[in-house]
């Protein structure tokens, strides 16, 4: 399955990794090679394979369902665990996760996201982003994938992600409404050796599809959120929920800042902390203006917008090319980071919907919790 459609998968964890595995085996198998490759380039392989196996202990420990589920993926794509993991999980023995604390001028390549109440005859919070990348070794555009998840053990959920080696997805709504977009941050609030696995915690972005499993609402998911350490991804995490509550999580490996959506006209995550705590943990303005600009032309369109979000008009948010069309736009075009594709959730009932390409060139695509797709 490697079209822009639907992967259904279902059942207990491993299997749900399993049917991943094999609908997805072309794109996973192309992103270990590119991944295992770019990671050799840059450090040494039994750093490599120590970082990634701490990370195994530790998501074993913490999740174990989690672990399964990476098992199965491994198998239903026909690669060996150890290479599998050693590819999904030791990226961060690389410095290019963290061109900040490792004295890199080259920014950070990550997205834009953004959270806003409807206020017209629509109900509930809209969250919206672009996924930005480009660099070798993270995501390509043939490597977004939109899945219905749907448990045995837990809620069904839509989501979609830049990742298919992992579990669940980097976005996604779940069958209660509980909702949730983020953007990467490089940050300095790293540990200097990520071999320790009573340290290295479990990634945000892995621990998401347990969230959107397990929980209902963003008080339920901050339970998971607080646990600290947290993996090796600093991230602006918006969230939503079926109660009407809204809020951003500045997320770092040891630091979280949580700022309630009620009362403000909207959300924004770009690629640096705007809290007083951690704001020193991310890039400065001088460091990363792309994140900067980003934010802020969000925040003029949104403060501009009136009304109801309309999906054409979320469309032309996330294809905004002024400052560019560049690395400085929200629709990113430059050698240092593209958009790659786009996503939007609404709830009541459940929407995803999904651009697999550029919101300037692509229109989208819309699935909820009866869209057909490909099955296993
Ligand atoms: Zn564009």
């Amino acid at each position: 399955m490697e079209t822009n459609s639907l992967c259904i998968v279902s059942g207990n964890a491993y299997e749900r990794g399993r049917q991943r595995g094999g609908l997805l085996k072309a794109k996973i198998a192309a992103k270990i090679d590119r991944t295992l490759g770019h990671l050799m380039s840059q450090c040494p392989e039994a750093l490599i394979r120590s970082t990634a196996e701490a990370f195994v202990k530790t998501i074993g420990s913490d999740y174990p369902k989690i672990l399964e589920g990476l098992r199965g993926i491994a198998d239903g794509a026909g690669i060996e665990f150890e290479r599998f993991y050693t590819a999904a999980l030791g990226r961060p023995a690389a410095t290019f996760l963290n061109p900040i604390s490792a004295g890199s001028s080259r920014p950070s390549e990550e997205c834009s996201c953004f959270a806003r109440p409807q206020s017209g005859d629509r109900s509930g919070i809209l969250l919206a982003k672009n996924a930005d990348l480009a660099s070798v070794g993270d995501p390509i555009a043939s490597d977004l994938t939109a899945l219905r998840v749907e448990p045995n053990d837990g809620y069904r959920f839509l989501c979609y992600t830049g990742f298919p080696e992992w579990p669940g997805g980097t976005e996604g709504i779940n069958e209660h409404g509980l909702a949730m977009v983020g953007s990467g941050v490089s940050t300095s609030d790293v540990p200097s050796d990520w071999t320790d696995e009573t340290r290295v915690g479990v990634p945000l972005h892995i621990l998401q599809s347990e969230i959107l499993r397990t929980c209902r609402t963003i008080d339920e998911a901050l339970v998971h959120i607080r646990r600290s350490p947290r993996g090796f991804l600093g991230r602006d995490l918006l969230l939503a929920d079926r109660t009407g509550a809204w809020a951003k999580c500045e997320v770092s490996f040891d630091h979280l800042e949580v700022e309630r959506g009620g009362g403000c006209p909207y959300l924004i995550g770009t690629s640096h902390y705007q809290s007083e705590r951690m704001a020193p943990l991310s890039p400065t303005r001088s460091q990363y203006p792309s994140s900067y600009l980003r934010m802020e032309r969000l925040a003029a369109m949104l403060s501009d917008a009136s009304g109801d979000l309309e999906l054409e008009d979320v469309r032309s948010i996330l294809a905004d090319h002024r400052h560019g069309p560049s690395n400085e736009s929200i629709c990113r075009h430059s050698d240092v980071s593209n958009t790659l594709g786009s996503v939007c959730f609404e709830d009541a009932p459940p929407q995803m919907h999904v651009l697999f390409g550029r919101p300037c060139e692509t229109r989208p695509v819309t699935f909820d919790m009866d869209s057909t797709g490909e099955a296993v």
